[in-house]
């Protein structure tokens, strides 16, 4: 009875000091989302965003680790509902806020330089053309791609959408999701849509040693064509973070992977209103180098199968040309493409 007790208010303890923090976390996050859209008015005006260059969006991708962190994947929620006026007097905040904002220091700078020069052809490889952001796409051309899941219902609706709008994505799935939900990968495949890896259980692999990239990585990828059959060609990195880390490149290199980024954050993992992620998705596709490139999206969040369906109308409807990652890097390295006839 006594060990229960103690049992009990330790994990109170715990988990009732992470999610104070979690709670800070996601309020910070709400603000730096509101940011970002401001910024994004002001520099279209300008014309040339760069998400790489952004200090807010690296700020982003800090407060979403930082969550995930403290209470997994289902951490992120909106706490709009508590006064922000309470919050920002409190040290705590102030403390959650300076680990993000540190945390988002060290993303910025390792983000720069990874984008690949025009023309390169794109292969394994640790330098930059074994790295595709989408700003090198040709014109008008667009990918969408899915990250984190699959979904036990969300992964099939996006599905049903590609199909109505006679179009094709590529999917980032986590191999521990694929062990649970293996039928709907499945589904992704005969679909005819292109199936990619995203890690087996969505840890950043910059705080892990090389185990860690061995399992996240290779034996990963090794269990997903396992399974699957279909041979693996492209990665991506949880939080996109190690894209500059030599050891973590070494790994996918010698996996035969190249690493996917994105030019265009539709950042759905925390809005929760489909309209505006459309508006923020528009913004930065108008905003990109060749009016082309990667749009981030994941398929697990119930605002996402709305707002990616909007964009698919969109694309549509502005006659775009959309294929998966994997035909614009054949076609980058002259391959002929039918997306691109
Ligand atoms: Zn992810």
């Amino acid at each position: 009875m006594k060990m229960f007790v103690a049992l009990t208010s330790l994990t109170a303890m715990v988990s009732g000091f992470s999610s104070v923090e979690t709670d800070y976390a996601n309020i910070y996050a709400d603000q730096l989302i509101d940011q970002f859209d401001s910024e994004l008015d002001q520099k279209l005006e300008l014309g040339n965003i760069s998400l790489t260059e952004s200090k807010t969006y690296a700020k982003l991708i800090a407060a979403r680790e930082f969550i995930e962190k403290n209470a997994g994947h289902g951490g992120v929620t909106a706490h709009k509902k508590l006064s922000l006026l309470t919050v920002k007097n409190s040290t705590k905040y102030s403390e959650v806020v300076e680990k993000i904002d540190s945390q988002a220091d060290m993303i910025h700078e390792l983000k720069k330089e990874v984008e690949q020069k025009a023309g390169n052809v794109i292969y394994p490889s640790s330098t930059r053309d074994g790295n595709l952001t989408g700003n090198t796409f040709p014109k008008n051309t667009w990918s969408l791609t899915f990250d984190d899941g699959p979904h036990a219902s969300r992964t099939n609706q996006v599905l049903d959408n590609l199909h109505a709008n006679n179009m094709k994505a590529s999917f980032f799935v986590l191999m521990k999701k694929t062990h649970q939900l293996p039928h709907v990968v499945d589904d992704i495949i005969k679909q005819d849509m292109e199936l990619a890896l995203h890690s087996y259980t969505h840890a950043n692999l910059t705080k892990l040693g090389s185990k860690g990239h061995e399992y996240e990585i290779t034996t990963s990828k090794r269990e997903l064509e396992d399974a699957t059959n279909v041979p693996i060609q492209i990665f991506r990195l949880p939080y996109g973070a190690g894209m500059r880390n030599t050891k973590i490149r070494d790994v996918i290199t010698r996996n035969q992977l190249v690493h996917i980024f994105w030019n265009v954050d539709t950042l759905d993992w925390k809005d929760k209103n489909p309209q505006s992620i459309f508006n923020r998705t528009i913004k930065q596709m108008k905003a990109t180098p060749n009016n082309s490139g990667i749009i981030l999206f994941h398929d697990i969040h119930a605002q996402t199968v709305i707002a990616s369906r909007m964009v698919m109308e969109y694309l549509n409807e502005q006659g775009k040309t959309t294929c998966t990652v994997g035909e614009v890097i054949n076609y980058l390295n002259n391959k002929e493409q039918d997306c691109l006839k």
